[in-house]
């Protein structure tokens, strides 16, 4: 008889053969360690942890009796598959790894919104309010200058609606030198162009006018725009037309400013911001969330009161509106302490080098001079000098795949390991992850 509590005791089940032994499903998920797991995340996210250890056994890469244990080692911490991983490039605003991170009073207003908020009730009177006014509020408490402003997905959406909204099936003017690729192979002309805007392109590469705009301005012109060439920089002769020379033509001027920086700030002096671009004369001012604001993903309007409000009656601003989250993390960020992508790009070297020369000592590394950058297509001239430790690229693969994953820069040959967007809390989990890493290299 087949012993009923392994399966696989059937045809192929010869002496000898692991595959007998291998337990049955139910019953590795009576462990009490998979019951608790399965009320916590999900009895699908536990099974996939336990057919896949039931699988290491029956390939004999796992003796069958720890089929059980191999699947508690396995079980993710959370119920989603997007894994909180440490920073170790230098990077502030990695687009691979999510951007800005959220200020924990952030943190604490999406926890708070993700159940029923007042998003778009008011509770005085008990009647339907403005859809996430307290981030508008806070929003406009920032750039006193506009007259109103909005909250939409992501920086893309807020430019296609300006867009769309201002011009509809007419047409645009964008400087040639302003014709830019985002990333990833999306070029914001082919974004604008896809609504049915056409776009009249403007001067050259290099140099655009004035003159160049007047000329081209037509009773269809619909609004012209202004995009910030944010992730690269064209050097030697070039001219730009500033925004307030673009104004006063009756055109509305659109300005993508990109990275979100709302007032000056004397660390990134080349980067355009909304109060300078709105005090030019800007009718309004696009921009995303996620970037040197430091809030959560999202596209910031940012204008004259009447002109918002005919972005706002357009029908895709229904489609492209923001979610009761992002909204929260919005306003908490303006409203709250300064948030960590702010502290990053003001790293103390002198602090992150201290940090480091510890790591080194434990794990043998060297301590190396490294440069960290904003990223995220921002401020793409600026050096942010600071410290890392290098270590060999093989640990690498083994940092990635830890518990927390922990992604680093390979430069010259080394892993660096930049501490600059890690709390320092971590260094101590970078440390054992290093050490078991060397470890783990070393068996194999
Ligand atoms: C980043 C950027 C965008 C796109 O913003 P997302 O929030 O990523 O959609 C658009 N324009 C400029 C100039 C940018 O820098």
């Amino acid at each position: 008889m087949a012993d009923p509590r392994f399966e696989g005791s059937g045809t192929d089940g010869a002496p000898g053969n692991p595959r007998r032994l291998i337990p049955r499903t139910d019953r590795v998920m009576s462990d009490p360690r998979l019951v608790a797991a399965a009320r916590a995340l999900g009895p699908a996210v536990v099974k996939t942890a336990v057919l896949a250890a039931q699988e290491l056994a029956r390939n004999g890469q796992l003796d069958p009796a720890f089929v059980a244990d191999a699947a508690v080692d396995a079980l993710p911490v959370l119920a989603t598959t997007l894994r909180p991983v440490i920073n170790a490039t230098g990077v502030v605003l990695h687009t691979n790894l999510g951007r800005a991170q959220l200020s924990p009073s952030a943190v604490d207003a999406v926890v708070a919104a993700a159940g029923y908020v007042d998003v778009e009730f008011d509770l005085g009177s008990g009647q339907r309010a403005r859809r996430g006014r307290g981030a508008v509020a806070a929003l406009l408490a920032a750039v006193p200058l506009a007259g109103d402003a909005m909250i939409v997905n992501n920086g893309a959406a807020a430019l296609l609606l300006a867009v769309t909204s201002l011009a509809g099936r007419g047409t645009v003017l964008v400087s040639r030198g302003e014709m830019v690729e985002i990333g990833d192979g999306f070029r914001l002309p082919d974004l604008i162009r896809s609504t049915g805007v056409q776009i009249v392109e403007v001067g050259t590469t290099n140099r655009t006018t004035a003159e160049d705009y007047q000329r081209a301005i037509r009773p269809d012109t619909g609004a012209i725009v202004k995009i910030h060439p944010s992730n690269f920089r064209i050097q030697g002769f070039t001219s730009s037309v500033p925004v307030a020379e673009l104004t006063g033509s009756g055109v509305p001027v659109v300005v993508d400013i990109g990275s979100g920086l709302l007032a000056r700030d004397p660390l990134l002096p080349d980067e355009p911001n909304a109060v300078a671009a709105l005090l030019a004369g800007a009718s309004v001012v696009t921009c995303s969330g996620d970037k040197l604001l430091g809030g959560p993903q999202a596209g910031l309007l940012l204008g004259s009161a009447d002109v918002v409000s005919r972005i706002r009656r357009h029908p895709l601003a229904r489609a492209v509106r923001a979610d009761k989250l992002t909204l929260a993390a919005i306003d908490a960020t303006l409203r709250g302490p300064t948030n960590p992508t702010a502290e990053r790009l003001r790293a103390d070297p002198n602090r992150l080098r201290s940090r480091c020369q510890a790591l080194a000592k434990i794990v043998e590394g060297e301590l190396a001079p490294s440069m960290g950058a904003v990223g995220g297509g921002s401020a793409p001239g600026l050096d942010l000098p600071g410290w890392a430790v290098a270590v060999p690229t093989s640990l690498a693969p083994i940092l990635r795949r830890g518990r927390p994953p922990i992604v680093g820069r390979i430069d010259s040959g080394r892993l660096l390991l930049d501490l600059r967007c890690v709390p320092e809390a971590d260094d101590h989990s970078i440390a054992d992850a290093v050490l078991n890493a060397r470890a783990q290299e070393f068996k194999t």
